[in-house]
């Protein structure tokens, strides 16, 4: 007896389906066991959709299919069929034999490329016979649930394929990279919000248009030849991108296009991603810049400049080429950052730096070396073109600076070196450079130095002095000679100038003109200072004590010692307490030019007057003497430089100005000093003028303290004496 399967067609579900189905069985066959599997693990195994025993519902099992009739029935096309024995048949299939299974129905169930799907089962505990009639209704059940499996799948696909577009969907709508989709043609079929973002098109300005509508113009035929041949070559191409964006601005991107092709192996799309990478551009550009460049100015760095220099030079080892390398040092850039502050000096250095760039063009190469050191090198320049270099820059560079209130005056060294077969490193190179510089500073501030073998002469025992100078200063080697001041009314000595000497064994004497700027440039002019203070005042005390008590002692001190943080001014009051002088009895010597314009050096210089010591303007009449400094100095005496007082009596104007310059000071209530007196005339003169104090050879060269004391005993008055 068969049923029809018109209720099978009414059923809304598969699992509907499937209990009827395995209803159907249960009352046509009276099966012990039927199912509905579905294949499942790529076919090894069976998942049963439906399960009954002999009418009710089993929980639903899963099982190998290997050794078990079921594997027969997927390879079979009809209705497999085992009426006796067959758990015997298949002796490791121990679900057949636990429940003792004699008889077997299963039939496949096909997709529509005739693949097996799954499999209805029917067993039972008796040896069958079946008949034709019922197998065939069998067999048609299971098309239809076969069917109803299908359909099943199908759905299952759907949903799945759906699930996946939408996840493809996110992913290209939310992607922070930039996709565009282009059919065969190149023609644009898609592009996601990114990369609307990045470029300011919207989708529907592009659609059917070709990718080309984003070039910037930066990138040649060539290139995207090469690109195509590789995209059509290996699928794939990857690098960076200059496009353009709507606004018309071009952007940097680093793009990916994969080539994309149907089953027949056609190309159906092409998929470019991009990314902006303008800020990866921008920081690499920053890096690179620091790398090379100083940040201040914006000039090449030390290290690239060296670099530069290096290759140049193999440059002219191969080829000959000529080159310069210019030195520039500011005069006094210390005094401006102490003066103004480290801001007011950065814009120094960055006017400095701007006057530099219209000196030079664009194959020279132009750095800040460090601190107020700039260089330069002049490729392929002559001596000539490189000293008429130098003098354009000097004439730039030493103009003043006006920022806002401020009118900064500016002065620089230049040292030049030429290139030739010797300098074997940029080191030698700039260091040449260097020691002409120095030694341009050295001679005249504002002025030019060629390198020579002089200089290099004057570097090393520059170098050879501040060493000598050092370990003579710890050895307290040094010594003080004193030359007397006579007072022209009295024609007494008044006073004695202390001044430093120094004999070094293999150098022998060495001029205190020398060792003083090597002790000031290399930080070693306090110590100095300080010996020659204490060696001066314990000497003056025994002056003292052997019977001339109105003694009085001049030191110089370099301006550079105010600058220290050794507290100068205490140094001094302590020394002055500790030998018991009084603090009149001392005058402090600075230099005029130096004592000008640095407010700390005349704050001291005020707080030891105000303590009653003397301050005497040095070397008056050289370098930046101007009368109204008389007016803002606030001095004792004032020191007549002895290359003036040389010229007394041949220069009429010198005369005059010796003249005016004693009037004003005396109005002013200072005394008048003139050094180096080494004549009876310049003294007579000098006297007639009105000079109040006089020094010089023609009174007594600077001398030992039993001489400084022979001179005290033996003339009580120069004016009777002499
Ligand atoms: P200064 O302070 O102007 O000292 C006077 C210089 O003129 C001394 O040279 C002295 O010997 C020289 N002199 C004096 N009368 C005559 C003369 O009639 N004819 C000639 N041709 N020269 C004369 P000195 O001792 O060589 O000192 C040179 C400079 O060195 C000094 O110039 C001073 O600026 C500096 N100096 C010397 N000792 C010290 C020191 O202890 N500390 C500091 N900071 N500087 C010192
Ligand atoms: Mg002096
Ligand atoms: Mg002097």
């Amino acid at each position: 007896m068969t049923q029809s399967f018109n209720a099978l067609y009414q059923t809304s579900s598969s699992e509907q389906a499937y209990e009827l189905a395995l209803s159907m069985i249960d009352q046509v066959f009276a099966a012990k066991y039927c199912f509905v599997g579905r294949l499942s693990d790529d076919g090894l195994q069976v998942r049963t959709l439906a399960f009954h025993s002999q009418g009710q519902v089993l929980d639903n099992i899963e099982y190998e299919l290997e050794s078990t009739p079921c594997a027969d029935a997927i390879c079979s096309v009809d209705v497999c069929i085992y009426q006796d024995q067959v758990a015997a048949l298949f002796p490791h299939d121990a679900m057949l034999n636990e429940l003792g299974i004699k008889a077997y129905l299963g039939m496949t169930m096909r997709d529509v490329s005739r693949r097996p799907i799954g499999i209805l089962v029917a067993m039972f505990e008796q040896p069958q016979n079946f008949s034709a009639q019922s197998l065939q209704w069998f067999q048609d059940l299971a098309f239809i649930v076969a069917a109803q499996a299908r359909h099943e799948i199908d759905i299952e696909r759907k949903n799945a394929m759906l699930a996946e577009l939408s996840l493809r969907n996110i992913v290209f709508e939310q992607s922070k990279e930039a996709i565009m989709i282009t059919d065969a043609e190149n023609k644009i079929l898609r592009v996601n919000p990114a990369f609307e973002f990045y470029t300011g098109y919207h989708e529907s300005e592009l659609l059917g248009r070709s990718p080309g509508l984003l070039a910037s113009g930066r990138h040649d035929q060539q290139f995207y030849a090469n690109m195509w041949q590789q995209l059509h070559t290996h699928g794939h191409w990857r690098g960076e991108v200059y496009n353009r964006r709507k606004t018309g601005e071009v952007y940097p991107e680093e793009l990916s296009i994969t080539v994309n092709r149907d089953e027949q192996g056609e190309i159906s799309h092409y998929i470019g991603l991009f990314r902006d990478i303008s800020d990866w551009k921008e920081s690499e550009r920053q890096l690179r810049f620091y790398a090379s460049q100083e940040p201040l100015t914006g000039l090449h760095n030390r290290r690239s400049f060296l670099e530069r220099v290096e290759q140049h030079i193999s440059l002219h080892h191969d080829q000959n080429t000529p080159s310069s390398l210019l030195f520039l040092n500011l005069d006094r850039f210390k005094d401006i950052n102490d003066l103004y502050g480290p801001e007011v000096g950065d814009k120094v250095l960055v006017a400095v730096a701007l006057r530099l760039q219209h000196c030079v063009v664009s194959s020279d190469v132009l750095s800040r070396y460090g601190g107020d050191e700039f260089t330069l090198l002049l490729a392929n320049s002559t001596k000539q073109q490189a000293y008429a270099c130098a003098q354009r820059i000097l004439t730039h560079v030493c103009q003043p600076v006006r920022l806002g209130e401020l009118n900064i005056e500016l002065s620089c060294s230049l040292g030049i070196a030429h290139i030739d077969e010797q300098i074997d490193s940029a080191t030698v190179f700039v260091r040449n450079a260097n020691h002409a510089m120095l030694s341009a500073k050295r001679t005249q501030s504002q002025s030019i130095a060629i390198y020579s073998d002089e200089i290099e002469g004057q570097y090393l025992r520059k170098i050879q002095l501040r060493d000598k100078l050092a370990k003579a200063l710890k050895a307290n080697e040094l010594t003080v000679a004193y030359q007397p001041i006579v007072n022209f009314r009295s024609g007494k000595i008044i006073k004695f100038e202390a001044l430093a000497r120094w004999h070094d064994a293999e150098l022998g004497t060495i001029d205190p003109e020398e060792f003083i700027v090597i002790a000031e440039e290399f930080g070693l002019i306090s110590q100095l200072g300080q010996f020659v203070l204490q060696r001066a005042l314990a000497d003056l005390s025994t002056l003292h004590k052997r019977g001339y008590p109105h003694i009085c002692l001049s030191v110089n001190r370099s301006v550079s010692e105010f600058n220290q943080l050794l507290q100068p001014v205490e140094a001094i009051l302590a020394a002055l307490h500790e030998h018991q002088i009084a603090t009149h009895q001392l005058t402090i010597e600075v230099t005029e030019s130096v004592a000008i314009g640095v407010q700390q050096v005349q704050d001291q210089l005020n707080i030891l007057r105000e303590q009653g010591v003397k301050v005497a303007l040095d070397d008056f009449c050289t370098g930046y003497s101007s009368l109204s400094h008389l007016i803002d100095l606030r001095a004792d005496y004032l020191k007549i430089d002895k290359s003036f007082t040389h010229k007394l009596l041949s220069e009429h104007k010198h005369q005059v100005v010796i003249a005016s310059l004693i009037n004003i000071a005396s109005e002013l209530d200072m005394e008048v000093i003139a050094e180096g007196v080494d004549c009876a005339d310049q003294h007579q003169q000098l006297h007639d003028y009105g000079c109040h104090f006089s020094q010089g050879y023609y009174y007594s060269k600077p001398v030992s303290l039993p001489q400084a004391l022979a001179l005290l005993e033996q003339a009580d008055s120069f004016v009777d004496t002499l």
